[in-house]
């Protein structure tokens, strides 16, 4: 019997709740639930366990909150699926009696993380990207135990500042593009006197590195980034104006994206508003076996095992069909799309490189997972056109079969922030592919993103 028939996600700070239903006639079921019936909670687990392996593979899910219609019956932390009691928390014949509907939506506010069943300073430093000394120092701790409900100040989002001669808590404030009165709450500071030498806690600031070139003044990079020259002059730590051919400046970006914290999933949304970090590169990339317009190796040839495999079926199938497909551009790295961007911004300004070009760690092309496929039909360019020929029907017809999506269609533009892009397709695996083809939505929408 399948118990479980549907399922909702609910986004998180990071990760997500997974919500399952289970089929409405299993109220007696419900009913015996709290009762002693081990062998239908292992049936229950198994079947959680199942659903989430072929359903939602590779998400990353915090708690799974099992429902029948409106009324709760359990919520489960994923990493104890199998091991825990399931009803440890939950009366049941308390929630039927009462009908209770449980809002699971993270009313959590931003930078405070509130201590789950399970957690330890350890996984949440790992969750966040920080570490257990900068935890216990942000939130005063003395030891490393922590409680469930307690609430956290996740470091993660803070540099520190060393003030220096002649700083003022305004000019400091407008660098980092936040008010004084924030930045004097995250400080914790009842006055505004601050003194040199003092550490101050500073939001995280996200950056592009730029390689200055020849004809390059700081004033004309601060025009085409749209920041202040005094904003790169302090986070570069320049006294004076000079800037010389072949340094490296950080230039700010006051972008408040969300860090993908599953990268190597599937499913990892990367996208205008949820970025890779600049250490993301997957660790086992291969050339697929499929046609290049050129012979010569470059590292865009390359792709994650999974889907390299994935769309060598893919070439073979359009082969068999006739059907002409080369492959231009796969794998990228950080680096090499905040070169590209960087360059934009420099030639049109941020706002035009914005909508033509992705920012260091917002392209698809850094999970591995994405590939640009075009064909001869169109000289190999990366072309709306490219939609209209045989080759691009084919490949909208058939690359769900093999699991990849086109991820960007016509007329979701409001959703995935680019433009129709027929040529490119990402991995998503075939169930998720086929889910996604068949009810023409975007990998956004599928992931309860939009
Ligand atoms: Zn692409």
């Amino acid at each position: 019997m399948d118990l479980i028939v549907t399922h909702k996600l609910i986004k998180e700070q990071e990760g997500y709740t997974v919500i399952l239903y289970l089929d409405n006639q299993l109220t007696e079921f419900a009913t015996e639930f709290n009762k002693k019936p081990e062998n239908k909670k292992i049936d229950l687990n198994t079947s959680v366990r199942n659903y989430i392996k072929e359903k939602l593979p590779g998400l990353k899910i915090n708690t799974v909150n099992i429902m029948i219609g409106s009324i709760l019956i359990a919520s489960i932390p994923l990493a104890s699926l199998g091991k825990t009691d399931l009803n440890q928390h939950q009366n049941i014949k308390e929630k039927l009696q009462t009908n209770v509907i449980q809002s699971q939506i993270n009313t959590n506010t931003p930078n405070i993380y509130t201590v789950k069943y399970g957690d330890t300073l350890y996984k949440i430093a790992k969750k966040f990207n920080t570490s257990i000394y900068d935890l216990k120092t942000i939130n005063d701790l003395d030891s490393d135990i922590i409680y469930t409900g307690q609430h956290l100040t996740i470091p993660a989002q803070y540099d520190i500042y060393s003030v220096e001669p002649g700083d003022t808590l305004f000019e400091i404030a407008a660098v980092y593009n936040v008010s004084v009165e924030k930045l004097k709450s995250i400080n914790k500071l009842n006055r505004n006197i601050i003194y040199v030498g003092q550490n101050l806690y500073v939001p995280k600031l996200l950056y592009y590195r730029y390689t200055v070139k020849t004809g390059d003044t700081l004033y004309i990079i601060a025009k085409q980034f749209d920041v202040t020259i005094e904003q790169i002059k302090t986070i570069n730590k320049l006294s004076g104006n000079i800037i010389y051919k072949g340094q490296t400046l950080r230039i700010p970006d006051f972008d408040k994206d969300t860090i993908v914290i599953n990268p190597v999933s599937r499913l990892a949304l990367v996208n205008k508003n949820n970025r890779l970090t600049e250490n993301y590169a997957p660790d086992n990339l291969v050339v697929p076996n499929i046609p290049f317009p050129y012979k010569e190796y470059y590292p865009k040839k390359l792709m994650r095992e999974d889907a390299a495999y994935a769309l060598e079926q893919l070439f073979n199938k359009a082969e068999e069909d006739g059907i002409d497909l080369y492959a231009t551009s796969g794998y990228r790295s950080y680096s090499y799309q905040e070169y590209i961007f960087t360059s934009k911004v420099m030639e049109r300004g941020i706002n035009i490189a914005n909508q033509t070009s992705a920012k260091p760690g917002e392209s698809e092309h850094q999970t591995g997972l994405a590939m640009d496929v075009t064909s001869p039909s169109v000289n190999f360019r990366l072309t709306q056109s490219f939609g209209e020929t045989k080759e691009g029907k084919w490949l909208k017809a058939n690359a769900h079969k093999y699991g990849f999506i086109i991820r960007y269609p016509v007329n979701k533009e409001h959703i995935t922030g680019y433009n129709y892009e027929p040529w490119h397709i990402r991995y998503v695996g075939k169930d998720v592919a086929k889910y996604i083809a068949e009810n023409d939505i975007t990998l956004e929408e599928y992931l309860g993103e939009f």
